[in-house]
């Protein structure tokens, strides 16, 4: 690197982008202006681009949907409408950007898959109604499907929210103080600690005496044992995960001290 390009300033690059494709923009940026992702929306942290499909339908009503081929019951969303769409919201994005289309048979969301689309350049997010979307288009535009959840919804544009907003909290400037998520449940494979704040006694209820003594290797022990008690009890599949992956840390932790 020669002496002129270190000082050069970096290229600022693009803030993190959710393009959606959706049959009622009017739900977007909805409940994603308030709060924290409404603030840094609003501070360009990230951007938000809504496609609506509704003009990509065929005939003089724009339809978007028929019925299933095979019989039975609601209306699946046309191939070819969600084709055009797609590439039209997806012109000019970035070639590894995530596509996503929400659907309660895809891969559960959870922590690690949002940290994971956080540290790349943005989502777009497809967005069912009726039945769903036609296969044919799901495979030919390699749309992966994420779930928010083991329930159906009526349509995806709250998933998408939901996912938006989980990934909006972890990018750079948007937390006031960045190591806040660091404690937060999933963070570390446990769900997190009790907390308490003003009065330290609430008509009779007092804070555990341990968080008044300042003393903060204790104060992190405690909550460390409670948010292993409260995990254990609650979710059984996260405790298992989570000695698992202690079992494992102490074991490497051993290889290296023998070396
Ligand atoms: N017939 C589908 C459900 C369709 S619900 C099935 O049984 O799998 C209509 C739309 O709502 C879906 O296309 C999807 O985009 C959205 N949706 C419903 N439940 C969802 C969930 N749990 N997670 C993410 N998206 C969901």
């Amino acid at each position: 690197m020669t002496e002129k390009m270190q000082n050069q300033p970096m290229q600022p690059s693009q803030p993190w982008m959710a393009s959606v494709l959706t049959l009622f923009p009017d739900m977007f940026p909805g409940p994603l202006t308030q709060s924290l992702a409404g603030k840094a929306l609003a501070a360009g942290l990230w951007s938000l681009h809504v496609t609506d499909i509704r003009p990509f339908g065929v005939g003089v009503h724009n339809k978007v949907d028929d019925p299933p081929f095979g019989g039975g019951p609601g209306m699946v969303m046309r191939p070819d409408v969600m084709a055009a769409a797609l590439a039209s919201a997806s012109d000019g994005l970035p070639k590894d950007m995530a596509k996503i289309y929400l659907s309660p048979r895809g891969k559960r969301l959870d922590q690690p898959l949002v940290k994971e689309l956080a540290a790349g350049p943005g989502v777009l997010l497809v967005c069912g109604r009726y039945e769903g979307l036609d296969q044919r288009v799901i495979d030919a535009a390699g749309l992966t499907e994420i779930s928010i959840g083991d329930y159906v919804l009526s349509g995806g544009e709250m998933a998408a929210q939901v996912l938006i907003d989980a990934v909006v909290r972890l990018l750079d400037g948007v937390m006031g103080n960045p190591m806040a998520h660091q404690q937060d449940s999933f963070e570390n494979g446990l769900l997190e600690h009790p907390l308490y704040t003003h009065p330290r006694d609430w008509g009779g209820n007092v804070v555990p005496e341990i968080l008044l003594s300042g003393d903060h290797g204790r104060i992190a022990k405690w909550r460390q044992e409670a948010a292993m008690a409260l995990t254990q009890k609650r979710r059984p599949d996260l405790w298992e995960e989570w000695l698992k992956s202690e079992a494992k840390e102490d074991q490497s932790k051993g290889k290296k001290l023998t070396k």
